[in-house]
């Protein structure tokens, strides 16, 4: 099934060839220059609008939206009219910048036990057009409060990675349709080898996101099951291979767990490998969100604090990822679409190796 925001140029233009050759222009600004559904594209014929509209379905529809950080952050719950699966997109305005957090499939199967989405498993990937849909409409919605968006992240539900032709397909669009630049634009990945290894054939130097979270594979195995697959040294060379073809920074999210990963040690092997990519890596820090279906907690503030300070003594630089709409689970891996999530009867806490 196809909806609006899933042909090209292109196939529009061959669904319009009866049509003068202005009408795809004003088509084209009205989706992707204003924002604007077929219904208000005022510029265009009455006739062509429902056309429109009846021929190409948006894919989304607005179940609820939660407001946090006193109207600052907006979360989406959406149902998918193709399947009638929940995903979900995060809005962020700073004052700065206003980013959307998208989802690229319907749940994940990667199965990270600390992600309420790996905890509620996989149900299908997205297309081209419900990736960019959810930015579209974000971006109306930014609108409407006089900001426009100007990052997006791949990092709502699921692995962008084991769904890299819908996402690159989404990529090109926001890149050269709605205008947003490759350094605007971010994907984050768990580490899925083959995957950064197509992304980095891509002709946009977007910028990587790598879920590390250890930085030893036997701790890493635990938190982040593919890792038995794809161990930290490949994941590395692979890492080293995208710097080096796409002169981008790399960064490596790195969700504290409490006595877990924040140890001395941890520091200690995470700035070995940050120290032996060119240029450096950059490591985001946020403390693990809790989520029913995992056991520990994250680090508290001040051993955040110190675990940073020890990244940096040993020459990383590292962030404190600001934690936006937690209390509207609108967080990085608290998205798992309003679904109950079923509590494990016994799971082992990861012990500090
Ligand atoms: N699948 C991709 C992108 C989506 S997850 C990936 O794993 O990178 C986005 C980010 O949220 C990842 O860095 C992920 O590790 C992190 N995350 C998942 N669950 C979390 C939690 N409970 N607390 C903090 N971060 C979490
Ligand atoms: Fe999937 Fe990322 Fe969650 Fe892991 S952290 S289960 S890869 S969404």
């Amino acid at each position: 099934m196809t909806s609006l925001y899933d042909p090209t140029r292109d196939e529009i233009a061959s669904l319009l060839d009866d049509e003068p050759r202005y009408r795809l222009d004003q088509l084209w600004r009205g989706l992707y220059g204003e924002f604007a559904e077929p219904a208000d594209i005022s510029t265009l014929p009455a006739a062509l609008r429902t056309r429109i509209a009846d021929v190409l379905p948006t894919a989304l529809d607005e179940v609820r939206r939660s407001i946090g950080d006193g109207g600052d952050t907006v979360k989406f719950l959406w149902r998918l009219r193709n399947g009638d699966h929940p995903i979900e997109t995060v809005l962020m305005l700073y004052r700065e910048r206003a980013t959307v957090c998208v989802s690229t499939q319907a749940g994940c199967a990667m199965g990270c036990g600390f992600c309420a989405t790996g905890q509620a498993g996989f149900s299908r990937h997205l297309t081209v057009g419900e990736i960019v849909e959810q930015v579209v409409r974000c971006a109306r919605e930014a609108k409407l409060r006089n900001r426009r968006v100007d990052n997006v992240v791949f990092m709502g539900m699921g692995e962008p990675l084991a769904n890299e032709a819908a996402v690159w397909g989404a990529i090109e669009r926001l890149h050269a349709d709605v205008g947003l630049s490759a350094r605007h634009l971010t994907v984050s990945t768990v580490g899925l080898v083959p995957g950064i290894r197509t992304l980095a054939t891509r002709p946009l130097p977007v910028n990587l996101a790598v879920s590390l979270h250890a930085a030893r594979d036997d701790l890493r195995n635990e938190l982040v099951p593919i890792n038995t697959r794809y161990p930290i040294g490949d994941l590395v060379e692979a890492c080293r291979e995208y710097l080096r073809v796409k002169r981008r920074r790399v960064t490596f999210e790195w969700a504290l767990i409490d006595g877990v990963n924040d140890t001395d040690r941890d520091a200690d092997e995470l700035a070995g490998i940050c120290g032996a990519l060119s240029p450096a890596a950059h490591v985001n820090l946020i403390p693990l969100n809790p989520t029913p279906g995992w056991p520990t907690k994250g680090t508290p503030p001040a051993r955040v604090r110190a675990f940073r300070d020890a990244l940096e003594a040993r020459g990383v630089n590292a962030t404190v990822r600001q934690n936006r709409g937690t209390e509207i689970d609108a967080a990085c891996g608290q998205l798992a679409a309003g679904q109950p999530v079923a509590v494990p009867s016994r799971r082992s806490t990861p012990n500090r190796g």
